[in-house]
């Protein structure tokens, strides 16, 4: 049965001193929380990966990385690798999020180098889809999400795509305030397990984790987690201060 999971990306945000504390408060606040119905990941700035993820050492709290190159090694200036990733004992790495998609021109064929890289270092997948407001709009959202999931997920095996959380994050709804409303993120919730279902089978799409992110917060997570298909979320803002991030943690 698939794993419920709520994940943190706080982008931008905290100097390593700052995310360290945050770290370890949010660690302390998910022992102290007992039995949990999901997993805890922190999505950390790539500074912040070492002394994270020595400071969740042994505990129950997963880091990841918020990108990796779409190249294996080499003379890519700034560039941080998969495997560099992973070497800083790292279990996933967020990919195509919009702002990467947005601001860095990352593209579907870009992404799907990456999730191959990110696959072959051992890396878990937290593979980020969505549409515009405008494409909303326009009502070509359904098709949008599936040639991003097609795009770059579906040439996976099945054993590969295991591997690998999607999450749903309408990009009218990020960091906006403006959350999708619990049914209309079922509505693609179902719609984006039907598609692993036509792709890899009905057990496979079982077991696909499917996080909602786009403003999502302590008061509005109860709802949203209680749909069917909604297996937990992708945190921005939420993930910053530990008792808000422990409010979304707690809220299945
Ligand atoms: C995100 O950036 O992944 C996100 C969901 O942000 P926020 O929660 O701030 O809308």
């Amino acid at each position: 049965m698939r794993k419920n999971i709520v994940a943190g990306n706080w982008k931008m945000n905290t100097t390593v001193p700052e995310g360290i504390k945050l770290a370890q408060e949010v660690s302390q606040a998910v022992k102290a929380a007992g039995e949990l119905k999901c997993d805890v990941i922190v999505g950390v700035p790539f500074p912040h990966l070492v002394p994270v993820c020595q400071a969740l050492s042994g505990g129950p709290v997963a880091v990841a990385a918020e990108n990796c190159a779409d190249h294996d090694k080499g003379a890519y200036t700034g560039e941080v690798s998969a495997a560099m990733v992973a070497s800083t004992g790292a279990q996933y790495v967020i990919l195509g999020h919009s702002e990467r998609r947005g601001y860095y021109n990352e593209s579907i064929e870009m992404l799907k180098t990456k999730v191959d890289l990110a696959l072959a270092s051992g890396l878990r997948v937290i593979f980020c889809c969505g549409e515009s407001l405008e494409e909303r709009k326009a009502g070509t959202h359904f098709e949008v999400i599936k040639n991003e999931l097609v795009g770059s997920l579906f040439h996976l095996s099945a054993e590969a795509f295991g591997q690998v959380v999607i999450a749903y994050e309408p990009i009218w709804a990020i960091g906006t305030g403006e959350t999708a409303t619990a049914d209309q993120a079922e509505e693609i919730h179902a719609f984006i397990r039907q598609l692993v279902a036509e792709k890899y089978g009905a057990v496979v799409a079982n077991d696909t984790t499917i996080l909602y992110g786009g403003s999502c917060k302590p008061s509005n997570a109860p709802e949203l987690f209680a749909k069917p298909d909604i297996d937990g979320g992708l945190i921005g803002g939420a993930s910053l201060k530990a008792a808000d991030f422990m409010g979304i943690v707690t809220a299945f």
